[in-house]
């Protein structure tokens, strides 16, 4: 039955290979199989699905407006979907938190967003160089790719990747050196031969590198310097935005404000493709047009989008009730991890994760997770940390559920779990 995916589509394919059963259905955290067997989805379409499969407060809407007959494509023209996301985005989003960005319909991807920033921050600054960090992933075009830090992803470039370098990501060094200390002393040495970049990109949680989160501190000392050399600051929010850390941009906590956010994933709240790229009003200089894609108009993607905003972000009780569960997931893995040998917590909110010693061990604990019924990722260079994302809906039944069904997977792979320190031998915090 599933022979033409084996036979017609490309060797590019990489999900269909870790579970090769064909999907037939999606409800909140489950998956089912064509042969009825049900799955605890803790991959959540990478970050596309912060609210699960389907959820009927998206999916009414979006049933009522595709049988209206509304429009479905409608390049950058005036629609009362696309009013409406906007209207709402502005009253639940930007105003409360008081941020005056100006709104960008890019492309309907993540890599279109990123894209969208790179070029306006080039075209504000005049300036060609982009700093981005080690580890960083923000996408597979080519602009995206040259601030990737991936080799494997890299390679397949095919040509020089440039007017972009790489700066040690929080906690990428030896733990000793100051912050940032390159950096000043470049930006601050007119013989460094480095170019002033235009910009500097970066995820407050690095979703494909490995799930490091950066420290506030970090985050805001980044932001004081871009903000002291006139650099702009991108916070690329695709992955850990839109509720993954708890709040619904990821920098919030750290408060800062960046010059350029980039979203995309879960800002539809159904998987519908759509991507937004925010801005300081200032940065606003582009010519009609200068910018465009035919997909920018995703009016269904508006639909839902505006439903979930309403649904799950205007009401202040859906962000105590994620305090919740990122409380029983974070303190749940921090007891497998400190039983388990070689083990350790990566990650902030609901995108996190268990990073092993044994490169092998994610892997192969993601492949007994499968057989077990639960779906999950590998995250890092090596693979080497098992990522986990359920929809931050998730109830707290499934959620306990898929970390019994992780426990047991981990201690497959990894043999028994060791002792832990009792209450009465733990250090002193
Ligand atoms: N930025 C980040 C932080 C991402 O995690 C991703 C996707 N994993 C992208 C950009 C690219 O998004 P897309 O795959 O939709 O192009």
């Amino acid at each position: 039955m599933t022979d033409i995916f084996y036979s017609l589509e490309s060797e590019v394919r990489s999900y269909s290979r870790s579970w090769p059963v064909e999907f037939v259905q999606a409800s909140g955290a489950t998956q089912t199989d064509s042969n009825g067997t049900q799955y605890l989805d803790f991959f959540s379409g990478a970050g596309a699905l912060n609210y699960g499969h389907n959820h009927p407060a998206v999916m009414k809407p979006l049933v009522e407006y595709l049988q209206s007959g509304g429009v479905l494509h409608g390049m950058d023209m005036m629609t009362p979907a696309k009013r409406e996301f906007l209207q709402t985005f502005k009253d639940v989003i930007l105003e409360p938190r008081d941020l005056h960005y100006k709104v960008m319909f890019p492309g309907p991807t993540g890599t279109n967003t990123v894209e969208a920033a790179l070029k306006l921050a080039r075209k504000y600054t005049g300036r060609q160089h982009i700093l981005s960090f080690t580890n960083a992933f923000h996408g597979m075009t080519l602009g995206s790719l040259s601030v990737t830090g991936n080799s494997m992803k890299r390679q397949g470039a095919g040509i020089p990747l440039t007017n972009s370098s790489k700066i040690p990501y929080d906690d990428y060094l030896d733990g000793e050196t100051p912050d940032f200390l390159w950096l000043e002393r470049v930006l601050e040495d007119s013989g460094s031969g480095v170019d002033k970049p235009a910009a500097i990109i970066v995820e407050t949680v690095q979703g494909e590198g490995g799930l490091r989160a950066a420290r506030f501190d970090w985050l805001r000392r980044l932001a004081e310097l871009c903000q002291e050399h006139e650099i702009l600051l991108i916070v690329d929010d695709v992955q850990a935005g839109c509720g993954r850390t708890g709040t619904f941009f990821s920098f919030e906590e750290a408060g800062i404000t960046p010059d350029i956010v980039c979203l995309s994933k879960s800002i539809s709240g159904s998987g519908l493709p759509m991507a937004l790229t925010l801005f300081r009003p200032e940065l606003d200089i582009w010519s009609p047009g200068e910018h465009n894609g035919t997909f920018r108009g995703n009016n269904p993607a508006f639909v839902t989008a505006t439903a979930a905003l309403r649904e799950f972000w205007a009401d202040p009780s859906f962000q105590s009730r994620l305090a919740d569960t990122i409380d029983t997931l974070q303190s749940r893995i921090e007891a497998i991890a400190l039983s388990t040998s070689g083990a350790g917590v990566r990650g902030r909110g609901l995108l996190t994760g268990i990073v092993f010693d044994d490169p092998e061990a994610a892997t192969k604990i993601a492949a007994e997770a499968f057989r077990e019924g639960l779906l999950l990722e590998t995250s890092g260079p090596q693979d080497e940390v098992v990522k986990l994302m359920p929809p931050l809906t998730i109830s707290a039944e499934d959620l306990d559920r898929g970390l019994d069904i992780l426990e047991a997977a981990i201690r497959t792979v990894t043999g028994p779990a060791v002792d832990t320190p009792t209450a009465t031998e733990a250090p002193a915090a």
